[in-house]
């Protein structure tokens, strides 16, 4: 799963950080279905916790098929009303006052988003820049949806052309470890093209997905264009992912959660963009200037508390500096600030939820058991500063082989994994030795080596000397079972439209 996993840059914090965001007195326990905001229809909520404390913050609604039913109504019929009148240029207006709003609540939205998640704030609050480029970036993109007029060979006077038209409703099917980012990655399209969406954010993390659905109502988006239903992913997810007049689902998760989405997909033949899981291969070689390859490996993998899709935790190391990359990594990975990201000097928050806590923690004691060196971290961070929050170590193993369970398996933790490789041949052998495909990067001096990386790792994404750099104009995607479906870039506002072909006979 996943968010960018942009270099976040610390900012000096405001008087806003003292502030609890409005909207955990006011909007929860509602949802949002066409333009009003109210409760699930079974009246049923359920908590939303901080994981930094453990404490609940807010009650958030329990939507289930009937109020999933309601919003893809609202939804249909805002695709068919108004908005489908809406020239390019009103929605590229909409998306520049978004913009706006989006940015002077910024400060706002990010706090939430650590009070949710957990995310820093030095993190969230440095990704202001980004959203900002995102939003512009599909503002940019509302004016470039068109067809081609085609040559043909047909007899007589035929012209060909295409057109392109949105495709509908889109289901948008939202994790838990960035949601502040991954939720533009879907609205940006939907509003740039036309589409309306129903958003199912994730149970851990829907507040910034609630606070930005009353920040695009305020910016004049018409009743229904989105619309927000929180819940259970099994009951909720799995009834957006099933319904019968949604055109398109966007989902952001897990390999296992996305399978089921393919399986209720086929009811209507639903079009589908998958971003699911990731293994991904860092590839280090003995030239790479270590005191940069180092840290940007150790951060490849310890971003986000370890929570992106594409984290590089699987750190290909050249066997000749094995054990001098080991000593620099558990040197760097002890300095890193753990604890409640409310504090902007904090570089890493909690897990996200007790049960991914778990997780994580059955996957250490795997390693160990399984042989591999723990060098480093390890275990929970609980007590004191740390409180009852969902606090882990980062974790640096060595002696693994690419056949251990922590070495194939997603555990969506701060844990990297260090590999010894001898050459290149035999450092893609083992990067390619996976199920999945997300993304990759190699560190090197040597521009051979570096293209002949790219060209080898079997991924959607490369980074070369670098680490989860992502720009919306050119994007990244998945391969093999990390899934399909291009996110940035003007293919991505593509596949939110279908083609017609026209023959027009001019006899
Ligand atoms: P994780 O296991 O890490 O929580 P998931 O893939 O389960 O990741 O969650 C990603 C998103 O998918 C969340 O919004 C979640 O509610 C939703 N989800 C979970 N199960 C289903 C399902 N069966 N159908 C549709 N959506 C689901």
């Amino acid at each position: 799963m996943s968010p960018p996993n942009v270099q976040a840059q610390a900012r000096a914090p405001g008087a806003h950080l003292a502030d609890r965001p409005a909207i955990l007195q006011h909007a929860t326990q509602r949802l949002l279905i066409g333009d009003q905001w109210g409760p699930a229809a079974s009246g049923k909520s359920f908590d939303s916790f901080n994981p930094a404390t453990g404490e609940v913050i807010a009650r958030l609604a329990e939507g289930d098929a009937s109020d999933i039913d309601r919003a893809v109504q609202a939804a249909r019929l805002a695709f068919n009303g108004e908005w489908s009148q809406w020239k390019p240029y009103d929605r590229q207006r909409l998306l520049l006052r978004i913009h706006d709003l989006i940015d002077k609540n910024f400060e706002e939205l990010a706090l939430l988003e650590t009070l949710d998640m957990g995310a820093p704030v030095q993190r969230t609050l440095g990704l202001r820049r980004y959203i900002s480029q995102l939003i512009m970036f599909y503002a940019g993109q509302t004016i470039n949806v068109a067809g081609a007029t085609l040559p043909n060979s047909l007899p007589g006077n035929i012209t060909t052309l295409s057109l392109k038209a949105p495709v509908g409703v889109v289901g948008g099917i939202i994790p838990w470890n960035g949601p502040l980012i991954s939720q533009w990655w879907i609205l940006g399209p939907v509003l740039a093209t036309g589409c309306t969406a129903v958003m199912k954010p994730a149970e851990d993390a829907s507040l910034s997905v609630l606070r930005i659905a009353e920040l695009l109502r305020e910016a004049g988006m018409p009743a229904g264009v989105v619309n927000v239903v929180t819940g259970q992913g099994g009951v909720a997810g799995a009834a957006l992912a099933e319904h019968p007049d949604v055109d398109r689902i966007a989902f952001t998760g897990s390999t296992e959660t996305g399978r089921k989405i393919i399986r209720a997909s086929a009811s209507n033949i639903k079009r589908l963009q998958l971003e699911l899981g990731g293994k991904s291969p860092d590839i280090l070689f003995a030239d790479a200037d270590l005191d940069v390859a180092v840290p940007g490996a150790a951060m490849a993998a310890f971003n986000n508390t370890g929570q992106i899709c594409y984290a590089g935790t699987r750190l290909f190391v050249q066997r000749s500096v094995q054990e001098q990359v080991l000593e620099r990594l558990t040197t760097f990975s002890r300095t890193l600030r753990v604890g409640n990201g409310i504090d902007p000097k904090v570089q890493l928050g909690p897990i996200v939820s007790a049960k991914q806590l778990d997780n994580v923690m059955r996957y250490i004691d795997i390693g160990s058991k399984e042989g591999a060196t723990l060098a480093s971290g390890g275990k929970r961070l609980q007590g004191g500063d740390f409180g009852e929050g969902f606090f882990v170590e980062p974790t640096v193993f060595g002696n693994v082989s690419n056949d251990m369970t922590i070495a194939q398996e997603e555990i969506f933790g701060p844990v990297i994994s260090v590999i010894p490789f001898d050459d290149a041949e035999h450092a893609l052998s083992l990067a390619n030795d996976i199920d999945y495909g997300l993304g990759g990067a190699v560190w090197t001096r040597s521009l051979s080596t570096a293209m002949k990386v790219s060209h080898g790792i079997k991924a959607g994404t490369i980074w070369v000397n670098c680490y989860g750099q992502i720009d919306p104009g050119v994007g990244f995607g998945g391969y093999r079972m990390s899934g399909y479906g291009w996110k940035g870039g003007p293919q991505h506002v593509d596949a939110f439209l279908y083609q017609k072909a026209v023959y027009l006979n001019l006899d």
